[in-house]
């Protein structure tokens, strides 16, 4: 804990961290050694992680990534960190992300970007790029990060580390602030496939406060990832697995960096004993539409909250409770927020409500079910997690169209809820990282995390 303090200090200026308790850190520490002392075997016990800043805490500042926040202390912890702090790690802080989780790039924070530690010119990814920049560079072993439509997979994608997205209702939303409910999920962000498997178990699991939670008896994802599949041996672990490739997910457009790094992850499962089966995700391309009449329209509802009565900010002046909703608003929230809440007022607006809320709903529910055909022929799927590696700060940034349709890859698993997971497999341009997306069918975490251990 100490090391790892000492190298948050030096490392700064990549912009990860919004918040350290350094004193916490090395009492929590101690506390560690204690129970380890006392006959405690915990495999967590006293691991030094940093969580997105996305789920509230009690003992530190919770912001979101947003101005509306500051100020801000949450009474209680999300049930993910209190679950993780229960199983003995130890907290070095709250990490930069996009303000409300709305970015892939991170430079949608209020407190300023987040650098990629490879090339500190390019973006980390995001929205959580502040938990992908802190593993990446060292200042902890794992993270947790939140993930509505591919904020763990892709910035786990463009700063080499690993990443899972676990099925929707496996953690609880409790005390992570909302974004689109019916899409937000909790996840490990970490060095390896095993790590993220150790940190999910702890993380996962019924929670009566989440009416989304899944009831189902606690997970040994570590346990599961370890499983042989029958038939498998040593030198080829992933024997008799079959893994889809969706067409879709290789289009033209798909820089020609990736998608070498991508097949090259490939041809190394079909080594370890994997067949590769083409598959088809024929509504790819209109993940996109009906992800961003989707997350927008429950953001517009979830957001509505922050008004300056109850939480963090509230203007300085204004005449009365209307002008002070509408200072309040206008002064906390970004320009990437704002769209959103127009965005999503507006689908959910009389007279258009049928015409895109409604429509996007029922394409939400096609692509489901493309999926299940998917699996008919496959157990796990397979493709790039984003178009290109990372890019350069301040690329896209007056473009939000070019930065959702970069979301093509990952929004698709996202709308069906499915469990899915990046996978450093290689270098592209410039020398940045390049992730292999591994998706999986409904609690196939176990199944997910030992492809992906294979492959590491
Ligand atoms: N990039 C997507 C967005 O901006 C996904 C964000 C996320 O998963 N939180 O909405």
């Amino acid at each position: 804990t100490q090391h790892l303090l000492a190298r948050v200090t030096s490392h700064e200026a990549l912009g990860a961290f919004l918040h350290v308790d350094a004193d916490a850190a090395l009492a929590a520490a101690k506390a560690a050694d204690a129970r380890r002392a006392g006959g405690d075997t915990g495999a967590l016990l006293g691991v030094p992680l940093a969580h997105k800043d996305i789920f509230v805490t009690r003992d530190m500042p919770t912001t979101a990534g947003s101005k509306i926040l500051a100020g801000y202390r949450s009474p209680f912890d999300a049930t993910v960190l209190a679950r993780l702090f229960a199983a003995g790690t130890v907290s070095l802080g709250k990490l930069n992300c996009d303000e409300f989780a709305m970015g892939s790039a991170n430079e949608n924070s209020a407190y300023g970007p987040v650098a990629n530690p490879w090339d500190a010119a390019r973006v980390p990814g995001g929205s959580s790029g502040g938990s992908a920049a802190a593993v990446s560079a060292r200042l902890v072993p794992a993270a947790t990060g939140t993930d509505t439509g591919g904020s763990i997979r892709q910035p786990a994608s463009f700063t080499g580390i690993t990443g899972i997205k676990p099925t929707y209702g496996v953690c609880s939303r409790y005390g992570m602030i909302a974004f689109a409910s019916s899409l937000d999920q909790a996840g490990p962000m970490a060095r390896s496939a095993e790590d993220c498997a150790l940190l999910l178990s702890a993380m996962s699991g019924f929670d009566e406060r989440d009416a989304t939670s899944v009831e189902r008896p606690p997970q040994d994802f570590h346990a599961q990832m370890q499983q042989a599949r029958e038939g498998a041996t040593a030198a080829q672990p992933l024997k008799g697995l079959r893994i889809g490739l969706p067409k879709e997910f290789f289009p033209a457009g798909l820089s020609s960096d990736v998608d070498k790094a991508v097949r090259e992850g490939l041809s190394q499962m079909e080594k370890l004993g994997a067949t590769l089966v083409e598959v088809s995700l024929p509504r790819t391309e209109l993940a996109i539409p009906v992800y961003y009449i989707i997350a927008p329209a429950e953001a517009s509802s979830n957001l509505s909250r922050f008004d300056g009565v109850k939480f963090g900010h509230r203007a300085a002046q204004y005449d009365d409770l209307l002008d002070m909703y509408k200072k309040t608003r206008a002064e906390g929230f970004g320009a990437e927020v704002k769209r959103r809440i127009m965005i999503g007022s507006y689908v959910l607006s009389h007279g258009y409500y049928d015409a895109y809320y409604l429509q996007a709903q029922k394409l939400r529910r096609m692509i489901a079910d493309d999926f299940q055909q998917c699996f008919t022929q496959c157990d796990l799927i397979a493709g790039p997690v984003a178009p290109t590696v990372a890019w350069k700060h301040g690329e896209g940034k007056d473009d939000p169209v070019k930065a959702y349709l970069a979301d093509i890859f990952t929004l698709p698993g996202s709308l069906a809820g499915l469990p899915g997971m990046s996978v450093p497999v290689g270098f592209g341009e410039g020398g940045m990282p390049v992730g292999l997306q591994l998706l999986g069918n409904y609690f196939q975490e176990g199944r997910l995390l030992h492809a992906a251990h294979a492959l590491q």
